[in-house]
């Protein structure tokens, strides 16, 4: 018998839990079908078939659909919401799956459980019956749906571990020079090495078409990376817990956090924060951010908004202007020679 293909975009929140998802359907037995990464193709089917009001993440989501629709049996769309008690995901993720099911009738049909503990009262529990539900679609042995399960729990937290750093690692990254997280820099005769956080969404970071490279950018200028998503949820929540009142979009608390977390320990020599043209919680962090950075001015932070208009050019000149000038601040400060005051 052919194995059932499940079709993944790869965007949106397939950067936080495809390593669950591909446990799940591969230990039901059925074929788990990616998306390529994100290219021209993908951008060009994304920006004619997305509402022109959407975000340019959304869109590339549309664009990711459209290129698998017709690879596979299944689409794989679930309408996350949340997955702590207060702290929501974007409301989008919830309706995307009935947007594109009524904007494209020829799609495979949708896999599409809701999960959202904040505002569905979801559970541990519920979490499971709605899983068995998904797996019921392959096998009808609970058995197995069980065992994927527990597969699939294992492989998030697995991933969570490797991903998310502890304070240790921090400390050590934050103090060594040779302590590398992420692609090793290009060294550069004559310059001192930087470092740099790079904050913004898990799906912008990690799409190279849709961060116009610019993890491989900063590595070739001999930049030494950290990211928002992997900064420890302690140090998260410890920052944010000095606001009013609670931030509760998830993914902006990481990134907000993780920029108010470098202005304050200054252990960094800059902050870029990528950001995504026509996202509400986005522009909420961004400019929070902003307030912060003007009370904190030591470390410099760059907001840089993409989307699909963004030229590469320019910001391959905002970046070289950005290193540029962390450099010289660098310089100064190496070569500060404090003033003796003859008593
Ligand atoms: S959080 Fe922002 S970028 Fe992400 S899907 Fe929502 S609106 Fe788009």
């Amino acid at each position: 018998m052919p194995m059932i293909r499940v079709g993944i975009p790869r965007a949106l929140i397939y950067y936080k839990f495809f390593p669950m998802w591909e446990a799940f359907f591969k230990r039901l037995g059925a074929e788990v079908v990616v998306s390529p990464l994100t290219d021209r193709t993908i951008r060009e089917k994304a920006i004619s078939a997305a509402p022109d009001e959407d975000c340019y993440s959304t869109k590339i989501f549309f664009g990711h659909v459209l290129e698998i629709k017709d690879d596979v049996d299944f689409l794989f769309i679930p309408r996350f919401g949340s997955k702590h008690k207060t702290d929501m995901g974007c409301p989008k993720f919830i309706g995307l799956a009935d947007v594109l099911r009524s904007m494209f009738p020829d799609l495979p049909p949708i896999i599409m459980p809701h999960y959202n503990i904040a505002k569905g009262r979801d559970n541990k529990l519920t979490f499971f019956l709605k899983s068995l539900k998904v797996g019921l679609i392959f096998t009808k042995n609970p058995f197995r749906i069980i065992s994927a399960f527990i597969k699939a729990m294992k492989a998030y937290k697995q991933h969570k571990k490797d991903l998310i750093i502890d304070l240790e690692t921090l400390a050590e990254w934050e103090t060594r020079n040779d302590f590398h997280l992420n692609d090793k820099p290009k060294i550069i005769p004559g310059e001192r090495p930087l470092k740099i956080a790079l904050v913004g969404h898990s799906y912008v970071i990690n799409d190279n078409y849709c961060s116009l490279n610019i993890r491989k950018k900063l590595k070739n200028f001999g930049v030494q990376v950290i990211t928002s998503e992997q900064i420890p949820r302690s140090i998260i929540d410890q920052q944010l817990s000095i606001l009013d009142n609670r931030l509760y979009f998830e993914f902006e608390r990481e990134i907000l956090g993780s920029i108010m977390y470098f202005l304050e320990q200054e252990s960094v020599d800059g902050i870029i924060h990528l950001m995504i043209f026509g996202c509400g919680p986005d522009s909420l962090a961004g400019d929070l951010a902003m307030r912060f950075s003007k009370r904190m001015p030591n470390i410099q932070l760059l907001q840089l908004v993409l989307d699909d208009l963004t030229a590469e050019a320019g910001l391959n000149t905002r970046l070289e202007a950005f290193i540029d000038m962390l450099r010289r601040r660098k310089e100064k400060v190496a070569v500060h020679i404090p003033i003796l005051r003859v008593p």
